[in-house]
């Protein structure tokens, strides 16, 4: 009998157990987490803080999932290191643990910049639902927090804070929030949606000092103004959780490289998820789209893969959304280019009064990206435009028209099965 072995219990690892499941109903499955909590929606965790949720909403399987489905589940235990040669793996506490099949599926962890005092009581990742349990026990204590970092994870922290009646404070070192997110139109209007909620955005400003006695006070920013606040919550991007293939003969770059099988150069040996290097679609090269759904889809067609499936996964596309106090905005592709440059067409259609913003990004024809604000209704349409390099010329002018739809390019698309409405 087979011994599939996953290392990670997040969206990767889950979809990948239940595409070998799909095909091999009997082989031995292991999955080992070092977090010490069932698979849970990671994407959810702003909304626990928040109080807008109730902790059992954010689990990703129910309890009997992994009995039903014949998975040994080993929650906090550290994979310290693949062995490949010995189709092994190495705990931190010394268990070693064999397979046949393998799949890293460790996605990232937090990013913490090199800032004096940046260990002190009172900073925490935003990454885990430890993270946010321990936020959470904190905000009946203080009264205001700051947030380093205005990316997608820090904003979602400081809704967090801001529903659980603390003052926060964002400090964002760009000229922008949401910059690997949004342009800059979009991500003003997100920006001024949350100033109007009462979330503080300082732009242009960096954390240099993190100052207290043991627990945090205040921080001290790089115009040497200091803010007092009892709680630091530091979002500046993530690392991919790849330590444990060091040594070995795993191809690494930014991230664990994968090719269109999702394996990695070691025949019996698979990655997904944030920790994956793959394809990105309209970068054209490899690169990591850390996001939730790109970590579904890889996890799947890893999982069939490993269960002898021949599965070709073609890459990911970068592509985000969010909705923040009823304003829901969402990217896709290459959204951000020199309006001047004569390889890019850029249309847009911006209406202050309703709210609204439309930009699409056209090259030799072919949509390659777009930013919605306000009305994100209709994205699916683009994304598939996108996915598909379809020629828009016979529809371009109707493009950004309200009602323009599916209908409008059912003809033009090649899978016309799998349209998203
Ligand atoms: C607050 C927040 C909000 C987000 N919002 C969105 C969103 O709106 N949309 C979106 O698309 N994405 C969002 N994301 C990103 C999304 O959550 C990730 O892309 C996704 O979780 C990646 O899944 P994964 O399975 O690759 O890895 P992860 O979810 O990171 O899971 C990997 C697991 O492996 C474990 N692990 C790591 N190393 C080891 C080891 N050596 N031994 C044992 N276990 C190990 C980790 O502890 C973790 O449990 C958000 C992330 C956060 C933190």
């Amino acid at each position: 009998m087979k011994q599939y072995l996953i290392i990670g219990n997040s969206a990767a690892g889950i979809s990948a157990v239940e595409a070998i499941r799909a095909k091999d109903k009997t082989s031995k499955i292991t999955i080992i987490s070092d977090e010490d909590y069932p698979s849970y929606c990671r994407c959810l965790i702003s909304y626990y803080l928040a109080g807008d949720i109730k902790e059992e909403k954010i689990l990703l399987r129910p309890d009997a999932f992994y009995k039903e489905n014949n998975i040994e589940l080993i929650l906090n235990k550290r994979v310290d290191r693949v062995n490949p040669k010995k189709n092994q793996v190495v705990c931190v506490d010394k268990t070693l643990i064999n397979y046949d099949t393998l799949l890293i599926a460790t996605g990232a962890r937090p990013k913490f910049p090199e800032i004096k005092g940046i260990k002190k009581t009172g900073v925490f990742g935003f990454r885990t639902i430890q993270d946010a349990k321990k936020i959470s026990e904190q905000v009946n204590l203080i009264k205001s927090a700051c947030v380093l970092g205005g990316g997608l994870v820090g904003l979602k922290a400081a809704y967090g804070l801001k529903k659980r009646k603390v003052d926060v404070k964002v400090i964002v070192k760009s000229k922008q929030i949401l910059s690997q997110m949004l342009d800059a139109q979009a991500a003003s209007m997100v920006q001024k949606r949350l100033e109007e909620n009462g979330i503080d955005v300082i732009l242009g400003r960096d954390i240099t000092e993190v100052i207290g006695e043991g627990e945090m006070k205040a921080v001290k920013l790089d115009s040497g103004k200091a803010l007092e606040c009892s709680l630091l919550v530091v979002g500046k991007g993530v690392q991919p959780n790849m330590e444990l293939v060091k040594e070995t003969e795993i191809k690494v770059g930014e991230g664990i490289i994968t090719g269109k099988d999702l394996k990695t150069n070691v025949e019996n040996i698979f990655s997904a998820g944030d920790v994956c290097e793959n394809y990105d679609l309209t970068l054209g090269k490899p690169s990591i789209n850390a996001l939730w759904p790109v970590a579904v889809e890889q996890g799947k067609a890893a999982g069939s893969n490993m269960a002898g499936e021949n599965i070709i996964y073609d890459g990911s596309l970068g592509m985000n959304s969010i909705e923040f106090f009823g304003l829901p905005v969402i990217s896709l592709g290459i959204y951000k280019v020199d309006e001047a440059s004569k390889d890019y067409e850029v249309i847009k259609v911006i209406d202050d009064k309703a709210n609204l913003y439309k930009k699409i990004v056209l090259h030799n024809n072919n949509l390659v990206g777009a930013v919605f604000a306000g009305d994100i209704r209709n994205s699916g349409v683009f994304l598939k435009l996108i996915k598909e390099r379809v020629d828009v010329t016979p529809f371009k002018d109707k493009l950004l028209e309200e009602n323009f739809g599916f209908p409008g390019i059912i003809d033009f698309l090649k899978d016309k099965e799998r349209i998203y409405v």
